[in-house]
């Protein structure tokens, strides 16, 4: 699915010299990389405060955490999207109210949205899924109506743009309140390890959240606030400094590839290959994912592993039907979309290495076995 190596391959000698640098000066946590990184990032996606973290899924807890948000809260977010989203909505002890998500985009629904807002509603989560932007110019407009918080998770889509009606352009996670991304290995800017961020414009909030992710301290030893400990190493910070030059080249190939696959497998009876709806910038493919309409997923998934392609079903079950997350509010009509999705979705390997070869046969294997 991933190939982490030939991509380690290219910039080994870069990061073995960081590395020698973190090493020699022995600041592990918080060091000058780590402060390096941060506002090299800040410049990447033009935006006023980035604070680096554990992990994405921290990111987002923080960023909860960060605004305020008391149990009993609503969050709204989507059914179809990584469980971290909502698994730290429950452990907040805030109330997660799941929506469905669009046919074409696999991103929030606009009129679920609409639907599930109540007056204990707080906040919004768009997921930027498989890396598209989710339709912030609605999400916004939303928030704005309901005075909400909008976290955007951007996990997926690092590198991504939205762009608004008059035709500037933003980054996706820094168009909301706040945005929390993932540095997990296999995301499109990924480390050796675990690593995540927050991003947002807000001066205030940033000073709370870089409270937050020590411990609640703003002055040595005065813990003001209740908050968690949630570091970004150096060596990983090295990594993502070496690699974040390289995000925009990375990102074109994914979407090069992107094309070559939807180029082999358009006007395929029973295919629906990802629908794309904004320009160039709006989707950097963390994953390809098709639609198998015939039944027959399941069979591919087989048929593609027996021929030593792998693929991966994100996401197979709906959160609302997670024993963790089931509730007697959701109801099945509700769900249409995400129901259908979990027994039609297949991604395919998807990442900066793949080449025309590889394309070329997992393409061919694909029509093989729908054809048949
Ligand atoms: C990967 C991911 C996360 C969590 O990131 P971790 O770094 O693995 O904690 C959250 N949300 C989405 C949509 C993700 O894909």
């Amino acid at each position: 699915m991933v190939d982490l190596k030939g991509q380690y391959e290219e910039i080994k000698d870069q990061i073995a010299t960081s590395f020698e640098e973190v090493l020699a000066n022995t600041a592990f946590i918080n060091g000058p990389e780590v402060h390096a990184f941060q506002k090299d990032l800040e410049d990447y996606l033009n935006v006023k405060h980035v604070i680096p973290c554990g992990n994405g899924t921290d990111a987002l807890q923080i960023a909860m955490m960060g605004l305020g948000l008391k149990p009993g809260d609503e969050v709204i977010t989507v059914d179809f999207t990584f469980a971290a989203t909502v698994e730290v909505i429950a452990l907040l002890q805030l109330t997660p109210v799941l929506v469905d998500v669009e046919e074409d985009t696999f991103n929030i629904d606009i009129e679920g949205l609409k639907k599930a807002i109540t007056p204990k509603t707080k906040a919004i989560v768009p997921v930027h899924l498989f890396g598209q932007v989710a339709n912030m110019d609605a999400v916004m407009e939303i928030a704005k109506a309901h005075d909400l918080f909008v976290i955007e998770d951007n996990a997926q889509a690092i590198g991504a743009s939205y762009t608004w009606k008059d035709g500037s352009k933003q980054k996706a996670g820094t168009i909301g309140h706040v945005g929390a991304t993932s540095f997990f290995p296999s995301k499109n800017l990924g480390c050796y390890g675990d690593g995540g961020a927050i991003f947002t414009n807000d001066d205030d909030l940033a000073y709370t959240i870089r409270g937050i992710v020590n411990h609640g301290m703003y002055e040595r030893y005065h813990h003001d606030v209740v908050g968690v400990n949630s570091r970004l190493d150096a060596l990983q910070a090295a990594v993502l400094r070496a690699k974040l030059p390289n995000l925009d080249p990375y990102n074109n190939k994914r979407k090069a590839s992107a094309r070559k696959y939807t180029e082999a497998l358009k006007n395929q009876k029973d295919i629906i290959t990802p629908v794309q709806l904004g320009d160039e910038d709006s989707h950097v493919y963390h994953q390809y994912t098709l639609r198998i309409t015939n039944g027959k997923r399941d069979g591919l998934v087989k048929f593609l592993g027996e021929n030593g392609v792998p693929c991966g079903v994100y996401y197979p079950i709906p959160l609302h039907s997670q024993k963790a997350y089931a509730d007697s509010k959701y109801k099945e009509e509700d769900f249409i979309v995400t129901n259908q999705l979990v027994k039609e979705v297949i991604s395919l390997p998807m990442h900066t290495e793949l080449d025309d070869e590889q394309i070329e046969f997992i393409t061919s294997k694909i029509k093989e076995y729908i054809n048949q």
